[in-house]
């Protein structure tokens, strides 16, 4: 018998992998979460019935989050990480030998738990001493943090659940006063085909806090319509004035020196969104 998942991504629209095997299914206490695997994509981590990772393309989005804002930072030691149970930003940040200490607030230890026993390709930094791992809520973490971390990464799920507050104006005046003088900080911003409001409504809310404000853009395949955007809020250093001749080629397979400004030049009607 056939078994297929299908994310239905609009009321009219979604997207389908045939499954080889299901680990698991459970409801936490805090979302559903499923474990998956499937002839396409290899093992798949679903919440709430959205793809939130996936073996053949976690590459580009934790790439993404992290590299840009930390090639932007001149000296990022301290780093924080809201969300990202599955351990993929984690690893990508540890690439960068300044940081002395990633944080992670995961607010879901299912998450945690399962990426380190079926996506151990992704999770496998998790347990590493240069990393923190809390299980806890990153909006209350956010607001008991002062002037504490160079560089702020919001790997939420969509604004759903326990991750609604993560998109409010409240908790990007939190990351502004959690940051230190010259902070930066980038949050998976979603897709510009259904979700332009959203897109907007975060670049006006950033905007009216960060002094620096740019949207960046890349092609994840599992995600809704596969263009996804990123925003990033810097208090001082623009990533626009990057020398990206200094940036040295590290271990990736999507970031590189070549496109760290390229990935800001965004298709007209997604710059038209962020005027
Ligand atoms: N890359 C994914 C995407 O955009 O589809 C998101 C990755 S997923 C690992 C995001 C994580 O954020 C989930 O594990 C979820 O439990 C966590 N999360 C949601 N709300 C949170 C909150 N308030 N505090 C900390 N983590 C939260």
């Amino acid at each position: 018998m056939e078994l297929w998942y299908t994310e239905k991504q609009t009321e009219s629209y979604g997207i389908t992998a045939k499954v080889k095997e299901t680990f698991v299914t459970e409801k936490t206490d805090f979302q559903d979460l499923a474990m998956i695997d499937t002839e396409e994509f290899g093992r798949m981590l679903v919440l709430d019935g959205m793809v939130m990772t996936t073996i053949k393309d976690e590459f580009v989005y934790h790439e993404m989050v992290a590299h840009p804002a930390l090639y932007t930072h001149p000296n990022p030691k301290h780093v924080l990480v809201v969300g990202g149970g599955d351990g993929g930003v984690i690893r990508e940040v540890l690439k960068h030998p300044q940081v002395e200490k990633a944080v992670l607030v995961e607010i879901d230890g299912k998450v945690i738990e399962y990426s380190k026993k079926y996506l151990p390709e992704i999770a496998g930094e998790l347990d590493n001493p240069r990393v923190e791992v809390i299980v806890g809520d990153g909006f209350m973490h956010i607001h008991e943090a002062k002037d504490k971390y160079d560089v702020v990464m919001v790997d939420s799920t969509e604004p759903v659940g326990p991750a609604a507050p993560l998109f409010e104006r409240g908790f990007y005046q939190g990351i502004f006063e959690a940051l230190k003088e010259d902070g930066i900080f980038v949050a998976q911003t979603d897709n510009p085909w259904f979700k332009a409001d959203l897109i907007q409504k975060v670049n006006k809310d950033v905007k009216e806090i960060f002094p620096i404000v740019r949207v960046f853009a890349a092609n994840v395949p599992t995600y809704p319509s596969g263009l996804w955007t990123f925003t990033m809020g810097s208090k001082k250093h623009d990533p626009l004035e990057v020398d990206e001749t200094q940036i040295p080629e590290i271990n990736t397979k999507y970031y590189s020196p070549r496109l760290h400004k390229a990935a800001f030049v965004l298709p007209k009607f997604v710059e038209d969104l962020v005027k």
